[in-house]
């Protein structure tokens, strides 16, 4: 097996720290990629990775993925991330989360953590019981803090707007057709709003019952998980998990805009590319999905109120403008561009 060193994800991380407690049985993994412009700052995933090289490789993806979120997002924080290896059972005990904590309070405020993947607000509460470098915990009503997920939500929402705008000339999303890949907190929540507006819903989850409820609400409409991507629609909105943009799953998609929540879409750089070529809009994953992470930058900190918390999530449309602005005038893709803007802000260029 390839060193850390040499792993196709490894990018000067600045730590990598492997967990295991034996008494709790947790194994994790803790990534810092980044603190230049702050602690590094991420959610942690429940996961069950069938080879624990799936874990490493999440861990430094998803951790640089915080670094270049953070910054374009204009917080002051690094990224970071971790991962909890999970059985095939996904048994999530007290003990675990308590060890958790321990290990990310050993790391003395280099990295912060908060809810991802299989993470809930109750998981960051007893995780919490161990270290205050928590966020993402529940708050009283009106005050700053509590899931991240809707966050997330209102400002994918506002970036399908956007990319709506721009790849189709409308205002509005009235009339138009999404397909969501992924029923749950982030897809739920563009779901409904969406709907609201007059959009027509498409929805495909790995959990029949999530799609189901979810399309019943929305007045949408189930596909299956193996249909999703090539359906013929005006929004395709990837908010499961990673990787799924490759080659094959390109030249299938049959939309003129990508635009969804999901952390690492493209498979791989040169995806960036393809899409590019088949003359689809990309929202690059980390721009328009930066909601969650402002709001528990902003409970974290404590520089702001919920109109501070909206305001900023409300600048992620003028964000991707810049985006396609910069790649319609150089040709790069839009990928490419985020991530030399990104770059350039963790002093890495
Ligand atoms: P979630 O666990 O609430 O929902 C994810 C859903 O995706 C689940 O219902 C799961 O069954 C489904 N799923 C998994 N694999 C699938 C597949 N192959 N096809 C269809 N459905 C599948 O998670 P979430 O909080 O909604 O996050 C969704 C994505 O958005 C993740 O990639 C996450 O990293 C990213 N994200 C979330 C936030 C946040 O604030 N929650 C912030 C930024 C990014």
């Amino acid at each position: 097996m390839d060193s850390l060193w040499d792993f196709p994800d490894f990018d000067e991380h600045e730590l990598v720290h492997f967990v295991t407690d034996r008494g709790s049985g947790l194994k994790a993994l803790i990534a810092v990629h980044s603190t230049h412009l702050g602690p590094g700052a991420g959610g942690t995933r429940f996961w069950h990775y069938p080879r624990s090289e799936q874990a490493i490789a999440d861990v430094l993806r998803l951790s640089r993925g915080m670094s270049y979120k953070n910054a374009m997002a204009g917080l002051p924080l690094g990224g970071g991330k971790a991962v909890i290896l999970a059985d095939a059972q996904r048994t999530k005990t007290p003990e675990m989360l308590a060890a958790f904590g321990k290990a990310v309070d050993g790391l003395c405020g280099r990295y912060v953590t908060a809810e991802d993947v299989g993470v809930n607000v109750a998981d960051m509460v007893a995780i919490s019981k161990q270290t205050r470098f928590v966020a993402g915990l529940p708050v009283e009503a009106g005050a700053v803090g509590g899931d991240p997920g809707p966050h997330t939500s209102y400002g994918v929402y506002l970036g399908i707007k956007a990319a709506v705008k721009r790849a189709l000339g409308k205002d509005s999303l009235a009339g138009l057709h999404i397909a969501l890949q992924g029923a749950g907190s982030v897809a739920g929540g563009v779901a409904r709003r969406a709907a609201a507006e007059g959009a027509r819903i498409s929805v495909a989850d790995i959990d029949a019952g999530r799609a189901q409820a979810l399309a019943d609400e929305v007045g949408g409409t189930v596909v299956a998980t193996d249909a999703i991507m090539s359906l013929e629609a005006d929004v395709f909105s990837p908010n499961a998990l990673g990787a799924i943009l490759d080659e094959a799953s390109i030249a299938a998609l049959n939309v003129p805009i990508v635009a969804g929540g999901a952390n690492n879409q493209l498979a791989t750089p040169a995806d960036g590319d393809r899409v590019q070529a088949r003359g689809i809009l990309y929202a690059p994953d980390y721009v328009i999905n930066a909601g969650g992470i402002i709001n528990v930058s902003t409970e974290f900190l404590g520089d702001g109120d919920q109109d501070t918390v909206r305001q900023r999530v409300e600048a992620i449309p003028g964000r991707l403008e810049a985006i396609w602005q910069e790649s319609a005038d150089s040709g790069r893709n839009p990928a490419q561009v985020a991530g030399g803007m990104a770059r350039k802000l963790i002093g890495r260029a």
